[in-house]
């Protein structure tokens, strides 16, 4: 599955049936959620059918599409069977803010026209399509974010059926101490670029925003400054995935990423770590369709020892933090502490790849991976 955003820019009318609709789509939820709290019996199929029942004779349900309401019971229902699995808490009612999309889950309710974006029920919408989106396509998802509108389509792009050619051209990468990349060639890759400043804004801002009165209307328009600034990092991360994983997927026929575990407890967690960690699941996810997408394959690997090891006579020396040198006293060889981590990983994918037959496929990887031991040390609160 792959997905692509794009901006939207609806009419100022067009602004408000959007609206209308994210509005119709919480009221939905929320009922839904009210209803299947009092009453454990029902589940989404009672409720769907509900929904046909309730939707004729309810003027703000008519006005939207069918599926999309189907959809909003769906999300309710995920919510709920991640509660069940204990993954997640008991799902909330959702306030105003929290509740900023909808989703098309079949193509026919959303189609491409003549350069714009058809929604059922809500007509023909600008779009700024910087990619043609390859594949079927399955779902589109709008977003509103502060004042802006996106929407993000899903497609299939059949990446089973792509045959991995044999490796030519491997390379390790890995995510060193202040976060620049460091890849197996000794190449350095640098952070996002104006990502430190939008760090400090936002600690700022979050700052001012717990001094101003609650219910002020200086409060509300600091809050949407901070959004804004929100989305201004994850524009400039999703910028850099991109960025890094096409030169990844352009250079190399396979990628090697250490597999960093999904840890939801987020303890030690630092507002930069937490966006860091973002853009890293960002960038391995990005890299994994470019480079299969080329025949290539990404290969996620064990990351216990791969900075303590020497890559190149396998002997253990420890290090701490601090030392960023790697100085192996049983071969003498002498790298940057995390070339060699890029090294060690590397030789490990290799050794996987001999394992694996099939590529591996496009992973979901957290949002908030736990990290290594040494980014812990790096950058308090
Ligand atoms: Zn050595």
């Amino acid at each position: 599955m792959l997905t692509y955003k794009f901006r939207l820019y609806p009419t100022r009318q067009q602004v408000k049936i959007l609206n209308d609709t994210i509005e119709t789509c919480r009221h939905l939820y929320n009922d839904s959620l009210g209803e299947r709290s009092c009453d454990w019996d029902v589940g989404f199929w009672k409720q769907k059918q509900l929904l046909t029942l309730r939707r004729q004779d309810d003027k703000y349900l008519k006005q939207v599409y069918s599926q999309v309401l189907q959809d909003v019971l769906l999300r309710l229902d995920k919510a709920y069977q991640a509660f069940f699995k204990k993954i997640m808490k008991y799902p909330k009612f959702k306030r105003r803010e929290k509740y900023t999309s909808f989703t098309y889950p079949q193509y026919g309710g959303f189609q491409f026209k003549q350069g714009k974006l058809l929604l059922s029920c809500i007509g023909a919408i600008d779009i700024e399509m910087h990619r043609i989106p390859v594949g079927t396509l399955k779902r589109c998802t709008v977003i509103r974010d502060v004042d802006q509108w996106y929407c993000c389509i899903t497609s299939d792009d059949g990446i089973d059926s792509i045959e991995s050619k044999s490796i030519k051209n491997a390379v390790g990468v890995d995510v060193g101490i202040e976060n620049v990349l460091v890849l197996s060639t000794g190449e350095m890759i640098e952070n996002p670029r104006h990502l430190k400043q939008s760090i400090k804004r936002i600690k700022e801002l979050q700052r001012s925003l717990s001094r101003k009165e609650k219910g002020s209307g200086n409060r509300e328009k600091a809050k949407i400054h901070l959004a804004k600034v929100w989305r201004k990092v994850r524009n400039q991360r999703l910028d850099y995935a991109h960025k890094v994983s096409t030169k990844l997927a352009s250079t190399y026929d396979t990628v090697v990423f250490e597999d960093l575990k999904i840890n939801n407890m987020i303890k030690n967690h630092s507002l930069a770590q937490a966006i860091m960690d973002a853009a890293w699941g960002k960038l391995r996810r990005f890299s994994a369709y470019k480079v299969e997408r080329s025949g290539g394959r990404l290969i996620l690997v064990n990351p216990s020892g791969t900075s303590q090891k020497c890559s190149g006579c396998g002997a253990a020396v420890l290090k701490d933090l601090p030392v960023r040198t790697h100085d192996c006293p049983s071969c003498g060889r002498v790298l940057h502490r995390d070339h060699n981590a890029a090294l060690n990983i590397l030789k490990l994918g290799l050794e996987q790849a001999h394992v694996e037959k099939r590529p591996l496929l496009v992973r979901r990887v957290s949002k908030f991976a736990s990290r290594k031991q040494e980014a812990r040390g790096f950058i308090g609160g």
